[in-house]
């Protein structure tokens, strides 16, 4: 294979390229195929996953996530709202969920869910709600609850419940998912966050979740939100029990989900925390694990826009760190969060916009507000 050097600039970023080097770290026809923009195979990122050579990962992410991006990274003033976290589901991986009764578990009102939204610092763009399966809110709460909240902060778009909790309304309401999509999208919804995907492989899947939706039906659902005009996001959650080809077989997926419906507009690997799970874990998740696996979803999904450093699961560190890794999202000023904190995520409850823009700056990169959709305000 030929060995040659050359400088390659991309949205104010300028790399100089030795295919010697990625060849010695055995990625040298990788990098053709990022350079011509060609889809990665499983092979190929199982080649990523056994490189050694962390830098080399992290230039080749880079160079997507400039071409794509420039020095661009976003975030959004934003406000989670976890309105209850009593689920009948009982993943064995969840920290956060509990019984009906049982100690410290919770279930918002209407008044306490707009109280919370009155008292966020700033002016939310995003509105992010999701929570347990409640065995018996019924979606009529929300659709109640939307409306109050566009009437009172109209610039808000309503990010609201994973593809589970969209299964699991459809179920106690005895409709269909896609009416259940639309009741929601009628009172306010714009978007579903891109949670309870975990990992799609079926055998993992059933032991860490064993009552949760499928995978299957976790991307019927988000192709059925595209065709009604939401766009959604989409989740990863790694270091646990999965291997890697598990890992990539859940990319893979996601892609091909993308290639069909094209409604994902953001990635977020999310790096499992041990904390207070009762799933046990041999070698738990390193920093370096992370990162790949950050870099790897980049290469990877070569079809979704945004990959997040979510820095309340990464801690923010290791999510500045991450921006060098194929990220160009960062989240946002979230407020108050429950479910990662819950499972030992020691981040902050919150960050105001200056933190979010001094982070982002502090590591070479243009911090960009956006709203919820990613277009830029
Ligand atoms: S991960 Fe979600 S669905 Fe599973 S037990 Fe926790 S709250 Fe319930």
């Amino acid at each position: 294979m030929a060995g040659y050097d050359f400088y390659l600039r991309l949205n104010k970023g300028e790399y100089m390229i030795s295919k010697n080097y990625f060849n010695n770290a055995g990625l040298g026809s990788i990098l053709d195929k990022i350079l011509a923009g060609d889809r990665l195979s499983i092979e190929d990122g199982h080649t990523l996953f056994e490189c050694k050579d962390l830098t080399a990962l992290g230039t080749l992410a880079s160079i997507v996530r400039r071409k794509m991006h420039g020095s661009k990274t976003f975030y959004v003033l934003n406000r989670h709202i976890n309105y209850t976290n009593i689920c009948i589901n009982g993943c064995l991986f969840c920290a956060y969920a509990r019984e009906r009764g049982e100690q410290g578990a919770f279930q918002l009102s209407k008044e306490d869910i707009m109280e919370k939204l009155r008292s966020a610092p700033v002016a939310p763009r995003e509105i992010h709600v999701v929570g347990g399966c409640h065995p018996d809110i019924p979606l009529s709460f929300f659709e109640e609850t939307f409306v109050s909240i566009k009437s009172e902060f109209p610039q808000a778009v309503i990010k609201s419940f994973t593809a589970v909790e969209i299964a699991h309304f459809a179920k106690i309401e005895g409709i269909s998912t896609i009416e259940t999509l639309e009741r929601l999208r009628k009172a306010g919804a714009e978007m579903l966050p891109g949670g309870g995907a975990e990992i799609f492989a079926p055998e993992t899947r059933r032991k860490i979740c064993p009552k949760k939706l499928d995978a299957d039906n976790w991307l019927r659902v988000h192709g059925e939100a595209h065709k009604l005009g939401y766009s959604t996001n989409c989740t990863m959650l790694f270091g646990h029990i999965e291997s890697i080809a598990d890992r990539l077989d859940h990319l893979d997926r996601l892609r091909k989900q993308q290639d069909e419906t094209g409604g994902f507009n953001c990635f977020i690997p999310l790096p499992f925390l041990t904390e207070n799970s009762r799933l046990e874990i041999e070698h738990p998740l390193t920093g370096i694990d992370e990162l790949k696996t950050i870099a790897i979803s980049r290469l990877m999904l070569d079809n979704i826009p945004h990959i997040k450093a979510y820095w309340v699961m990464l801690g923010v560190k290791q999510a500045q760190t991450a921006l060098h890794f194929g990220a160009d999202d960062f989240d946002g000023t979230v407020v108050e969060e429950k479910i990662g904190h819950m499972a030992g995520a020691s981040s902050d409850q919150a960050l105001t916009r200056s933190e979010l823009e001094e982070m982002i700056r502090g590591c070479g990169f243009t911090p960009v507000e956006r709203d919820a959709a990613f277009n830029e305000v």
